[in-house]
């Protein structure tokens, strides 16, 4: 089977290896649809496959590491113990998956277990491996597109996560800074959960256009004027009640410190890579009393990917349009290039085998 592969740090092939076997607890799903997400190019452009190997043990083939998370598909073959899906089914996973059984799982969340969980690799293939698969798959129902369930994997479950986790109330006024795949989701999970004023801030025309159709009140372009300002200007000088970072940079995240009330909360969901630390503002002084962060990585395991795809199902939540470019799993090299450039107004590619 095809799979698409990093040798090295900035680059990605396609390599041919065996189909892979299942292993306990595991499914083989074959692939209908993948696609790039932002922390892929963390993983290809900053993490060394030696330290990824080490973090995630097995993840790494001699040829590289294999690339991709998201995924959707049909089960293929079915490892011993599992007993919730069946060959043929249409099922997505969690992009992080958890044992299910650890404190961490059964507390909190899948995507902070601590018993063998790790990121799905290798989704960029014909072929991809879902481990745990009884407790972090879903099967699809037939009214969810490939699209949508892809989304469900990982960016639509951390940008609805944003709000949830800053417990965004009916009528909350939300702002959002930046606005790539997961800011949008964010968005659009915003409006979906009943809050009032939402703000969207981006610095690509393209993106502030999508933020309004998928909820924002007003949009302004990072370029144009200073986001804090104009957010200070329209909460009347008191801030918002949440701000969202979506993209993991210190000049957002210090915005979104800067752009709350007091008693409102940052929720940072952006992944910082490798960045070595975060720093606060000072000039605010008292800066940061009477206020709180909250990060979320993805909320994962079975039980949120059916509940977002119930959502999906039966609220009508259409991010279709999220999807601006369609490529084969041969064209993988040019889809990571145009990902990292952010040219022709790429969000989100739809990747078929
Ligand atoms: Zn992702
Ligand atoms: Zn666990």
């Amino acid at each position: 089977m095809k799979v698409c592969v990093k040798p090295t740090n900035g680059k990605v092939e396609m390599i041919d290896v065996p189909i892979p076997e299942p292993g306990p607890g595991e499914v083989i799903v074959k692939t209908t649809m993948a696609t790039v997400c932002g922390s892929d190019m963390h993983f290809l452009d900053e993490f060394p496959n030696e330290m990824l190997g080490a973090l995630f043990a097995g993840s790494v083939l001699p040829e590289g590491l294999p690339m991709g998370h998201e995924g959707v598909g049909t089960v293929h073959a079915i490892g011993e113990g599992v007993t919730r899906f069946k060959e043929g089914d249409r099922i997505m996973a969690s992009c992080l998956v958890g044992c299910g059984r650890c404190r961490e799982c059964m507390t909190v969340d899948h995507s902070v277990c601590t018993g063998g969980g790790r990121v799905i690799f290798g989704c960029q293939a014909e072929y991809y491996r879902v481990p745990f698969a009884d407790v972090n798959a879903a099967v699809v129902p037939d009214a969810v597109s490939d699209e949508m369930a892809i989304l469900a994997t990982d960016i639509l479950s951390t940008g609805f996560g944003a709000i949830e986790r800053a417990e965004a109330g009916f009528g909350a006024s939300v702002a959002v800074l930046a606005q790539g795949p997961v800011g949008l989701c964010a968005t659009a999970g915003a409006r979906a959960r009943g809050c009032g004023l939402i703000i969207a801030v981006d610095a690509v025309p393209e993106r502030l256009e999508m933020s309004k159709k998928f909820g924002a009140n007003v949009v302004i372009n990072a370029k144009e004027e200073d986001p804090v300002v104009k957010i200070m200007s329209l909460t009347n000088g008191q801030g918002v009640d949440v701000a969202v970072e979506a993209v993991g940079t210190q000049a957002t995240f210090e915005a979104c410190t800067r752009a709350i009330r007091r008693g409102g909360t940052v929720s940072s969901v952006g992944v910082y890579g490798l960045t070595p630390q975060l720093s606060m503002p000072t000039f605010t002084a008292p800066s940061f009393l009477h206020r709180k962060i909250v990060t979320t990585l993805c909320p994962s395991g079975t039980v949120r990917m059916e509940n977002l795809l119930g959502l999906i199902e039966n609220a009508r939540i259409d991010l279709h349009p999220l999807f601006t470019h369609r490529m084969t799993l041969d064209d993988m090299p040019k889809a990571y290039d145009l990902f990292r450039s952010k040219a022709e107004g790429v969000l989100k590619i739809a990747i078929t085998p």
